[in-house]
């Protein structure tokens, strides 16, 4: 392997490239990074080629809070030729020596890129064949890696491998969500997006129950609360703006106009999520305080990043957190830029059982 290979919203390169620094340094690998500004691709090249089992434990897309994806690549083809782009990465997957058990085409997520998004899809099919004929994918097989081939231009394309549960299950760390009818505003999304990436599956299934209670702090018009109801919660939806006619028409949400800083909660809810928009240390703190206190099991919680220094804003909640949090438990903190995230990462937050 050669390094790590990661995704992002192009924008986000500087921050996705301090977090891969980090990733490696701690794996006690050296090498460097390089992240082009808006390219939505940052790669971590070590100065040695290093065994896969190094990056075991480091190399989880989980971990970067500004990664989609994040891969080992061990392979860049260039000058691809336009009438025949199979032969060279056959090739060089070959050389690799490696086999895998699905193929996956994609490219990083900016417009110029996105152009090739048609060919990728036109491309997939071609290609697996040839790679199954000489073995080195046999499509289906648990227990293998996944083979991203990431096309960074026309004629460029990186090589790279992800174990499936260490990586992003969609491709180009996208999950393609559709608008739900009746929900009322896009940011619906946000949290629908958040419960796929944020929760496994078990905690999906004994958190998002019917019947259970949730809070929404900063509701309006109530795209969240909406995701909360329809799943059959009772939501208490805080917030002096008005909520949407169809989250009121669910039955199951009863509107609170109140400050969503001080306003708590009689009993212990399962849920807490809060999208207001204030300071990130102040939505830290606030969420810290309903999980020490009890006031809720689990959050999840949006935190408005300024332009500049987006990870030291990150890093200062963390630690927030952890401080609040020292002397209740131990505790579950995840923390990512999800697809439906601009300028903003989304959190959860639970104390352990
Ligand atoms: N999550 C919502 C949705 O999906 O429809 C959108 C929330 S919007 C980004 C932020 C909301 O926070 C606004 O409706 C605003 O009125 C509310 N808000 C801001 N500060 C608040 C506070 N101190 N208490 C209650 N609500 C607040």
């Amino acid at each position: 392997v050669s390094g790590l290979l990661g995704l992002c919203r192009a924008g986000f390169e500087k921050e996705l490239a301090a977090e891969l620094d980090e990733l490696a340094a701690d794996a006690g690998l050296i090498g460097h990074v390089r992240a082009r500004p808006n390219s939505g691709l940052v790669i971590y090249e070590t100065y040695e080629a290093v065994p896969a089992a190094l990056f075991e434990g480091i190399a989880d897309w989980r971990r970067p809070v500004f990664a989609r994806q994040l891969m080992l690549w061990f392979g860049r083809v260039d000058d691809l030729p336009e009438r025949d782009r199979a032969t060279p990465l056959l090739d060089a997957v070959k050389a690799a020596g490696q086999r895998f058990g699905e193929l996956v085409l994609e490219t990083p997520d900016t417009d110029e890129a996105k152009q090739r998004s048609g060919f990728c899809r036109r491309f997939t099919e071609p290609l697996a064949r040839v790679l199954e004929k000489t073995g080195a994918l046999r499509t289906g097989k648990a227990g293998l890696p996944v083979l991203h081939v990431v096309f960074e231009s026309a004629t460029t394309a990186w090589l790279a491998a992800a174990m499936p549960q260490h990586s992003s299950p969609w491709p180009m760390g996208i999950p393609r969500l559709r608008m739900p009818g009746g929900a009322p505003s896009r940011s619906t999304l946000k949290l629908a997006e958040a419960f796929m990436t944020l929760l496994n599956e078990a905690e999906r299934e004994a958190t998002l129950r019917a019947g259970l209670r949730a809070v929404d702090l900063g509701a309006a018009p109530g795209g969240w609360t909406w995701q909360l109801a329809t799943r059959g919660m009772h939501v208490i939806a805080v917030d002096n703006g008005p909520l949407a006619d169809s989250v009121l028409a669910t039955g199951m949400v009863e509107h609170l106009r109140a400050d969503g800083f001080t306003w708590r909660p009689q009993r212990t809810v399962e849920w807490m999520v809060c999208d207001m928009v204030d300071q990130p240390s102040r939505i830290a703190s606030l969420v810290a305080e309903w999980v020490a206190t009890g006031r809720c099991r689990r959050a999840i919680f949006n935190l408005k990043l300024p332009m500049k220094r987006r990870l030291d804003a990150v890093e200062q909640c963390r630690t927030l957190i952890r401080k609040r949090l020292a002397s209740v438990g131990s505790y579950d903190l995840r923390i990512k830029h999800l697809y439906h995230d601009r300028e903003e990462v989304t959190a959860y937050l639970a104390l352990h059982k």
